[in-house]
């Protein structure tokens, strides 16, 4: 066989195929991570999602801190309307840990049997209201750091309870502003955990206390994690994701 051939055969096998170099792969797909956009870019952004939503509110119902507090922990792989129609009933007799506590665990599924793993969440919540009754007076306290040690809460419902019940302007990375703020983006990161610090550091100060609500109402909207909606979108024209749809 001619040199020829052979270097023809070597050229169109699969196996040459596939043996794309893995340096070429990852900058091929760096090239279509746009960077974070700039600080002019940011606050345009934040004031036109301001302009379209002055006071933007969360779609949990509650009634104090503690409410608040077991609505966020209860969402976790529920939906929010899900949680309203469980709570519903719930936070008429059990608004404070005490009454929580007085109802027990047996009553507390009763109410919350709809959503997802409600056996754990009963579990968390009557163990949360008794420390929080034992350690603090059956007060919800105002510390992300501290609401973290009870059980059943992590950073996220902590950074929710505390930017809503107390306006400490933090900023709670759920999956719908993980997803906006990479694809605007703001930010590249890599998990939701490592979003956070950076876009409490970046977003403006004047919109820190509710750019929480806005990405997440934005995100789950708008911005929709398998067709955003682009052609709809007020910051259409600021944004650098490269898949941007139209009607
Ligand atoms: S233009 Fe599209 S991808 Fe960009 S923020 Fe708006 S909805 Fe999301």
């Amino acid at each position: 066989m001619s040199d020829l051939k052979s270097a023809s055969r070597r050229k169109s096998s699969p196996k040459s195929k596939a043996a794309i170099p893995a340096k070429a792969v990852k900058a091929a797909v760096r090239l279509r991570v746009p960077k974070p956009v700039d600080k002019a870019t940011m606050i345009e952004i934040f004031r036109r999602l301001h302009e379209a939503n002055p006071e933007p509110k969360g779609e949990l119902d509650y009634t104090n801190p503690y409410t608040l507090l077991v609505a966020v922990a209860l969402s976790a792989q529920s939906t929010d309307v899900g949680v309203n129609k469980a709570t519903k009933d719930l936070f008429r007799i059990a608004d404070t840990p005490q009454k929580m506590l007085k109802l027990g665990e047996d009553g507390l599924k009763e109410h919350i049997r709809t959503l997802n793993f409600f056996n754990t969440k009963a579990k968390n919540v009557i163990a949360a209201a008794k420390r929080l009754v034992d350690e603090f007076g059956g007060k919800v306290p105002n510390s992300v750091e501290i609401l973290e040690t009870l059980p059943g809460v992590g950073r996220k419902t902590a950074s929710v309870v505390v930017n809503i019940a107390f306006g400490d302007p933090r900023i709670a990375v759920d999956t719908h502003i993980f997803r906006v703020a990479n694809r605007l983006p703001l930010v590249n990161t890599k998990t939701p955990l490592e979003t956070q610090a950076p876009l409490e550091k970046l977003i403006p100060k004047e919109y820190l206390l509710h750019a929480h609500h806005w990405l997440i109402l934005h995100g789950r909207y708008i911005c929709k994690a398998r067709r955003p909606e682009c052609w709809r979108c007020p910051v259409n024209d600021l944004c650098r994701y490269p898949d941007k749809t139209i009607p």
